[in-house]
């Protein structure tokens, strides 16, 4: 496959996925970077806000301004996921993320906050 092509696969997912019934940002942002990558920029979360909650235009912002850069960033930096979803690493015993996430919790579809298995992380620190 050539680049351009890689590119335009790329695209044409871009376009065509969308986050699920009830699904939150985070999940959905998390499905995203596994399934496709992450592109170096907000392009998962900014499709989330642009389908579900275009008005919600301070989410970027709010990103830029934690230095959250890209999509990885908002999984690892600014949302941490809950204890309840943690599992236990057999090797070293202490509490891991999962590899994959269990299904998305839910939130009203035009919420562009977590469901109830991500938290703000300790180290973003935004006010609520
Ligand atoms: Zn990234
Ligand atoms: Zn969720």
């Amino acid at each position: 496959m050539t680049v351009a092509d890689a590119a335009e696969l790329y695209l044409r997912a871009v376009v065509e996925v969308e986050p699920q019934t009830g699904e939150c940002l985070v999940c959905f942002v998390d499905r995203m970077v596994a399934e496709h990558g992450c592109d170096g920029s907000l392009l998962w979360s900014v499709r989330f806000r642009d389908l579900r909650s275009p008005t919600a235009t301070a989410l970027e912002k709010r990103f830029r301004g934690q230095a959250v850069r890209c999509d990885c960033m908002v999984l690892q930096k600014a949302y941490t996921p809950v204890r309840e979803v943690l599992v236990r690493d057999v090797h070293t015993d202490e509490l891991e993320r999962p590899e994959r996430m269990p299904p998305c919790a839910g939130v009203r579809r035009t919420n562009t906050r977590p469901c109830a298995h991500w938290r703000r992380s300790p180290m973003a620190g935004y006010p609520d």
